[in-house]
């Protein structure tokens, strides 16, 4: 076409090439390779070097783009006039305008294999620079910014591993060159593949948790995050992959607090619901029974209000320890309560077998045990429901053995009860009783019975027992029998026996006032709080206060008292000896009796319980224990007081065997204040008148 053009206007040829190339948006210019001077350069080409076109043509390159650009492309320039085929690039600096690139296309032009000249070309790529620039610092950045991240970042084209960052290989140990390359998905826990694949195909953006595996094998928690970088052509994606190890740890803790007691670590009553659900699906399936233990600690309020809360908590503690160490892998123990335990035996075939596992765990709870040095003893009281024969749900069950516990805590210490459906309502009485016998305290319903304790020689008057019994408001009078168990259980009979304490020193104190010759009281004691109190501070503070003297007060320990051999025991029997106060063991035989704690501590008086008394002097067996106390009594240099003598042959024995002292309903049953009084005045009579016959 361009010859056509040349062809019909020989002169139009040049103006419109000129017009043409002018309107071009490169710059144009062609330079003869014999010359080496300008024969063509369009208006463009010109102007940026502030020259017309038709100025240009005629110069050499050198003189158009002048010295100092010479200098810097002269090496292209004479390839190009040789021949070649020349591109290169260059940046313009033409101040104040900002920095341009430019790019050179130097192209020969031959004419039957002869060099005729060059046809430079020149395109402003300030454009494709900046964007290649913005390019390089987003990647710049992008790199940066995975270095400097602790989040592990994964980058992946299709599946495909391309890249990642020194955080991804702390997280999944392998390096990154093992990981380029190979499919993201080999590096996802199993289980959360599929998932992951449809995440990916579906451009999710979201999050979500899943697990990778480590190099060495471990699994790691992490939550899983990716976006899409547009990328023309083929996007790539870019996963964030945060270990959230700690945050499941801190879930699961936090799962485990809510299912369990903090202090003892085990399941509390929540999760004992659930793993119960469990346990009795299993049981129904296989048809085995189950026992349900509810177990509550004797007398703990008194040890948590005495030696305080940490004493408590480390008893708790080691209770819990020992019903998890006594009992099966697969049997439940669980805290439901402050001291209450409940503990399913999976492994009970009968009520008779889970009765013995039952006595066992007791025997394993009253072990002694040391708390910051202070020795403890505790008893538990525990209620039995059977599966299925007592319920079928972990709540019936667990009410029943509740409730069998509350009636075994009525009975007394020590004790066990299976539920039966008569048990029920008990509960609620006996929170009633609680109740009433807290008010009885505050209401000053209980009052003391004076029974007399004599010599078997004389008759004659050694000393009161003081019994304590409560003045119910609708029962009438209750025996300590039915109130000391029950307030031992529930940590009321320190406060009972303060008050006996106190009103029996009164008493005695009176009586002297009053003019009648002294005569000793004696005081039962509770076990648990011999252990757990000052008793001498108290006592000493009662005698002051009372103002008797120390030697008219005795006191009454049962065995079990001095069977431990505590020091603390030990040391309150010498302040209290120190004080002048007598000792007595009370109910001597029944307990574990052991010479060695009579020798040990400084006692003044055995009392034979009055079961052996009873069997006297019948059964030859009785008559025997009664000799040998009696024997071992008078070798210890102990006085020794026959319980419940209720016959005169009983006391005829009694005098043969040289026991010197007696108490029991053929004297006196025991007897209020008053009558008391008045039984003092007589004997005194008694004695005035037979003074001449008898001496003691
Ligand atoms: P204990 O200390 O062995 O008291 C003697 C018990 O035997 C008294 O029962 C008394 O009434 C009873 N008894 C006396 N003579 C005879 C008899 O000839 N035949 C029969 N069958 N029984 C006789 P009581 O008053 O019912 O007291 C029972 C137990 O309650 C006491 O046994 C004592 O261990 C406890 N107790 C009584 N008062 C208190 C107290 O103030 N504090 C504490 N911690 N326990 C007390
Ligand atoms: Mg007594
Ligand atoms: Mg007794």
């Amino acid at each position: 076409m361009a010859e056509n053009v040349d062809a019909q206007h020989p002169g139009a040829h040049d103006a419109l090439l000129q017009l043409i190339a002018d309107t071009a948006p490169a710059m144009l210019a062609y330079f003869d390779a014999r010359t080496l001077r300008c024969r063509f350069a369009n208006a463009h080409y010109a102007r940026n070097f502030g020259l017309t076109p038709a100025e240009a043509v005629g110069k050499t390159v050198r003189e158009i783009v002048g010295d100092a650009v010479w200098q810097q492309i002269h090496t292209h320039v004479e390839r190009g006039l040789r021949g070649e085929q020349v591109r290169y690039e260059r940046e313009v600096l033409q101040p104040p305008a900002p920095p341009r690139h430019i790019e050179s296309l130097l192209l020969p032009h031959f004419e039957n294999g002869v060099l005729q000249g060059t046809v430079v070309q020149i395109i402003d790529v300030s454009r494709h620079h900046r964007v290649a620039q913005q390019l390089r610092d987003s990647e710049e950045r992008m790199r940066k910014f995975a270095e400097v991240t602790t989040e592990a970042l994964v980058m992946h084209r299709d599946g495909i591993i391309l890249d990642g960052n020194e955080a991804l290989s702390r997280l999944t140990g392998y390096t990154l060159d093992e990981l380029a390359g190979r499919p993201v998905l080999d590096y996802i826990c199993p289980e959360f593949r599929l998932y992951a694949l449809q995440y990916m195909r579906s451009g999710r953006e979201d999050r979500f948790d899943a697990a990778i595996p480590h190099k060495d094998g471990h699994r790691i928690p992490v939550e899983i995050e990716a976006k899409t970088m547009p990328e023309e052509g083929s996007p790539y994606r870019i996963v964030l992959v945060r270990d959230i190890t700690v945050r499941q740890l801190a879930q699961e803790r936090m799962d485990f607090l809510a299912q369990h007691d903090q202090l003892t670590q085990l399941p509390n009553r929540v999760r004992l619901n659930q793993l119960m659900r469990q346990a009795l699906s299993l049981a129904g399936v296989h048809k085995r029974p189950l026992a349900v233990l509810s177990i509550d600690l004797d007398h703990f309020k008194t040890i948590n209000d005495s030696l305080g809360h940490r004493a408590g908590d480390l008893l708790l503690c080691e209770v819990a320890q020992r019903l998890r160490g006594s009992v099966h892998a697969h049997d439940l123990v669980a805290r439901v309560g402050g001291d209450e335990f409940v503990v399913v035996l999976t492994d009970a075939p009968s009520a008779q077998a889970a009765e013995i596992q039952a006595s066992h765990l007791q025997r394993i709870i009253e072990a002694p045990c040391s708390i910051d040095g202070t020795p403890l003893v505790v008893s538990p009281c525990m209620g039995i429901a059977m599966y299925p024969g007592d319920g079928q749900s972990p709540e019936d069950l667990l009410n029943h053995a509740e409730t069998a516990m509350q009636l075994a805590k009525e009975i007394g210490r020590r004790n066990l009860q299976f539920y039966s459906p008569a048990h029920d309502g008990q509960a609620t009485d006996m929170l009633k009783q609680e109740q009433m016998l807290r008010q009885a305290l505050a209401r000053n319903e209980f009052e003391l019975h004076y029974q007399p304790q004599t010599f078997t020689a004389s008759g004659r008057l050694a000393s009161f027992e003081a019994l304590v019994r409560w003045r119910h408001p609708q029962r009438g009078l209750v025996l300590p029998g039915e109130f000391i168990g029950f307030a031992e259980a529930r940590g009321l009979i320190s406060a009972i026996d303060r008050w006996v304490m106190r009103e029996a020193c009164r008493q005695a104190r009176q009586w002297q006032d009053e003019g009648l010759p002294p005569v000793a009281v004696a005081v039962n004691l509770s076990a648990v709080e011999f252990r757990q109190r000052d008793i001498a501070r108290e006592v000493a503070q009662v005698l002051q206060d009372t103002g008797l003297e120390a030697r008219w007060l005795h006191i009454e320990l049962t065995e079990s008292t001095l069977m431990h051999t505590s020091g603390q025991v030990h040391d309150t029997l010498l302040a209290l000896k120190e004080l002048g106060v007598g000792l007595a063991i009370d109910d001597f035989g029944t307990g574990d009796s052991s010479l060695a704690y009579l020798r040990r501590h400084p006692i003044n008086q055995l009392k034979i319980d009055r079961s052996f008394i009873a069997d006297v002097p019948d059964s030859e067996d009785g008559t025997a224990i009664v000799t040998a106390i009696v024997q071992m009594g008078h070798s210890l240099h102990l006085d020794i007081v026959a319980e419940g003598v209720e016959t005169p042959q009983q006391l005829a024995l009694l005098r043969d065997l040289g026991c010197g002292m007696m108490q029991g309903y053929l004297v006196a049953p025991p007897l209020p204040a008053d009558q008391a009084r008045t039984w003092q005045l007589q004997q005194l009579q008694h004695l005035h008148h037979s003074h001449t016959d008898h001496r003691q």
